[in-house]
């Protein structure tokens, strides 16, 4: 099983995906954690280039990249590691590449939806997670986290303002509909433990089928 995990900065993905991979993991199954972009050396290396502020970029270069990483993650990770019947849980996939390569905050030419699901279908199989788990807190919350994040360098994403913030995390409410694929939605202004064990509930009847 493909289970992705989505929504704005700030908003406690990694971490509610970490504790249920745990979970998942103590009942005796097998799971794989990955993250987008990233998750095979060329990948990593190329979400390297992605995140660096002195690589200057238009949208679509980092559309173009974005989908050279994610093709190679699919080939060489999420397929066969779904084939040999693990769960796979990534950290961001295409509902990302719907929010963020189609805003762009500086007034340049955004990348439309249709672009960005072209890019997809042609490059990346139009492969869909079984299951999306789509984080939401309100901004004032995800600024508070992310105010509390130790030592991370900020990526060229994270420099951008409020406003755009608000817009990423208005089009992620979007994304299930638009993408047709499976998802939940999960509340992630509560505690951490809270946060994971709603995850975990969605996750599990995922997998209960
Ligand atoms: O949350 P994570 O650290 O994995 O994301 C790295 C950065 O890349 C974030 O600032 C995120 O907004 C950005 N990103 C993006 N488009 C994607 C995936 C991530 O702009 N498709």
């Amino acid at each position: 099983s493909f289970i992705a995990f989505d929504g704005p900065n700030g908003v406690g993905k990694s971490s509610a995906m970490k504790t249920v991979a745990e979970a998942l993991g103590s009942s005796g199954r097998d799971v794989v954690v990955t993250r987008e972009p990233g998750g095979t050396k060329l990948a990593e290396e190329l979400r390297g280039l992605l995140l660096d502020p002195s690589h200057p970029m238009d949208t679509t270069t980092q559309l173009l990249i974005f989908n050279a990483a994610r093709r190679s993650h699919i080939l060489d990770v999420i397929r066969p590691n779904v084939e040999a019947g693990r769960i796979v849980l990534c950290d961001r996939f295409i509902s990302s590449s719907l929010v963020f390569q189609t805003l762009k905050p500086d007034g340049g030419p955004d990348l439309s939806v249709d672009e960005v699901l072209d890019a997809h279908r042609r490059y990346c199989f139009n492969e869909m997670p079984d299951l999306t788990v789509y984080l939401h807190a309100p901004h004032e919350v995800r600024a508070q986290r992310i105010a509390h994040r130790a030592g991370a360098p900020v990526d060229r994403f994270e420099e951008y303002d409020d406003a755009f913030d608000r817009a990423a995390a208005d089009r992620f409410a979007l994304c299930g509909a638009l993408l047709r694929s499976p998802y939940a939605m999960i509340d992630a202004s509560p505690a951490a433990d809270e946060v994971a064990a709603a995850c975990l509930r969605v996750v599990e009847g995922h997998l209960a089928g």
